[in-house]
């Protein structure tokens, strides 16, 4: 069983001032508040959804960027570099999947080499280490079935699971004192001469600073204390996974060299960890924020261009499809040519810092956006380094990964973790009740997924749907509060049997 974290957000009563307020528990926002749970300061996170990791760190591609992709000079090649020298040691620190898988920016033929050569030049300005430009037998040797004439390869790019990255910095900042409140909205803000008076419909908090890692909602979340500045486009890339015997096909992420007008990256491959490929993202603007559909159309094409780099892929079964929005700063029209991160304390309200336009490479930025709000509140605050600061979290074994020696010792000392709960993933049942009595709390089958990868696999959920909902009604949360993703998910009106 799971070792209980000794801090948790719901047993103890909640305080209603706080030193540092963070609006946003996406991977920014969780960084952000596992940084300053380094310091003796009184913390408290707010989150809208019925979990973390709900919005953007939810619906991308999980590639550590080595930063050869963004503009020198820019806030996003300084955070994209240093978030790559922090990220695999925090990985390992936090006890979250990753593995530098390196990278391929693909050439299919000898006129696309001059570009390969000018995001050599940029990666090579920017920091990122160790690029260099491989010919066929290059791209063969590190991916045999991919085709093209020449390839960047970027040894030390990988792949990381976003949500477990997210989730672990939040539990790592509750063992370390800091509280999170989910399905807790920011709606309302009152400036005061202390600082801010922060309204939501589970009460009133009162806040020295306030950090706004609201995502997409960033521009909105300003708004409430009168900024104005922003504005933030949605724009949306959809996926599609391939089932997992994908991983003897591809275990190395592959981009075509990226379309001249700079929008994206272009769709590319990206294996999972656990051996499916992603395929994505495209890229549109939409009207909506919540706008997270996926298409016919777009399907096709991700699987016309993907087949081009690797005709092997067509032998492949697709289970699964989703959308991910970036929160542009550009808008649709290109008026507005803003590209880079923006971290800034609103010169209209002091102590209110605002974290906007985090697009890719945010997940791999964000351990450097949150050192960032530390020099920011440090330059003002005396910050004191809690002696007693764990970097850690209590480790989250998973069955899939133990050997059959350490599954034996589990199974004979807890038939809990001889209880299969997803067959396609390997979940047992000690797993999905350590994420439930977790005091990150996963309450929704959705939550309790992206904790254990429950209903991740072939089968979608078919099978452990009904199982995970079991648990958690003999984990106390009553059958009609049983949802998908929180509130307004519900997924029965009851019980018709006793
Ligand atoms: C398609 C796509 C692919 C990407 N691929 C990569 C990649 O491979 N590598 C990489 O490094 N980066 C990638 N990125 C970028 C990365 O995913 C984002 O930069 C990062 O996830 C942003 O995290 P965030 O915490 O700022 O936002 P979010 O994860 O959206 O978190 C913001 C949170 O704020 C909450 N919120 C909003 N309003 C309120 C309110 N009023 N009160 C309380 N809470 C509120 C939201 O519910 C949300 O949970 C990709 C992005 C996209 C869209």
């Amino acid at each position: 069983m799971r070792p209980k974290i000794p801090v948790s957000a719901k047993s103890e009563p909640l305080p209603s001032a706080f030193d540092v307020v963070v609006v946003g528990g996406g991977v920014v926002g969780c960084a952000v508040l596992r940084e300053l749970s380094r310091y003796g300061l009184r913390l408290l996170l707010l989150e809208r959804e019925s979990d973390l990791a709900e919005g953007i760190s939810k619906g991308n591609s999980g590639v550590i960027h080595a930063g050869f992709n963004v503009p020198s000079g820019t806030l996003k090649a300084r955070t994209n570099v240093e978030g790559l020298s922090r990220i695999y040691r925090l990985a390992r620190e936090l006890g979250v999947p990753h593995r530098r898988t390196g990278k391929l920016v693909v050439a299919l033929a000898d006129e696309d080499r001059p570009h390969l050569e000018e995001l050599k030049a940029q990666g090579d300005r920017n920091g990122t280490p160790g690029l260099e430009i491989v010919d066929e037998s290059g791209i063969r040797a590190l991916a045999p079935h991919v085709r093209g004439r020449w390839a960047l390869s970027s040894p030390h790019s990988g792949i990381i699971s976003p949500y477990e990255f997210t989730i672990a910095l939040a539990e790592c900042a509750l063992q370390n004192g800091a509280r999170v409140l989910l399905e807790t909205p920011l709606t309302a803000v009152g400036i005061r001469p202390e600082g801010f008076l922060l309204e939501t419909p589970r009460g009133r908090f009162s806040a020295r600073w306030v950090v706004n890692c609201a995502g997409l909602y960033s521009d909105e979340v300003a708004a409430l204390a009168g900024i104005e500045d922003y504005r933030i486009y949605p724009y949306r890339g959809e996926y599609l996974i391939t089932d997992k015997e994908a991983a003897a096909v591809l275990d190395i992420p592959v981009y075509p060299v990226p379309p001249r007008d700079d929008s994206f990256l272009g769709a590319h491959l990206t294996p999972t960890l656990e051996g499916h490929i992603l395929l994505g993202p495209s890229s549109a603007y939409v009207e909506d924020k919540r706008d997270a559909a996926t298409t016919r159309p777009v399907m096709d094409r991700l699987k016309a261009e993907a087949f081009l780099l690797v005709p092997e892929l067509r032998r492949l079964l697709f289970i699964h499809a989703y959308a991910g929005l970036r929160p542009k700063l550009t808008d649709p029209q290109g008026r507005v040519k803003l590209a880079d991160f923006i971290v800034e304390e609103s010169r209209l309200r002091p102590r209110w810092v605002n974290l906007v336009g985090i697009e890719s490479p945010g997940l791999t930025a964000a351990p450097a956006l949150a050192a960032r709000v530390i020099d920011i509140i440090g330059a003002r605050e005396d910050l004191a380094l809690r002696p007693d600061f764990r970097p850690d979290r209590p480790a989250v074994p998973k069955f899939a990964t133990l050997d059959d020696g350490e599954r034996a010792r589990r199974v004979a000392a807890d038939r809990a973790w001889g209880e299969m709960v997803c067959r396609c993933e390997h979940v047992t049942r000690a797993e999905v009740t350590a994420a439930v009595r977790n005091p990150s709390g996963a309450r929704s089958l959705d939550a309790v997924k992206r904790r254990t990868r429950c209903g991740m696999g072939r089968c979608q959920g078919g099978f452990c749907g009904p199982r995970l909902a079991d648990i958690l009604q003999a984990e106390g949360v009553p059958p009609e509060k049983i949802s998908k993703r929180g509130s307004g998910s519900e997924m029965f009106y009851g019980r018709n049997k006793p």
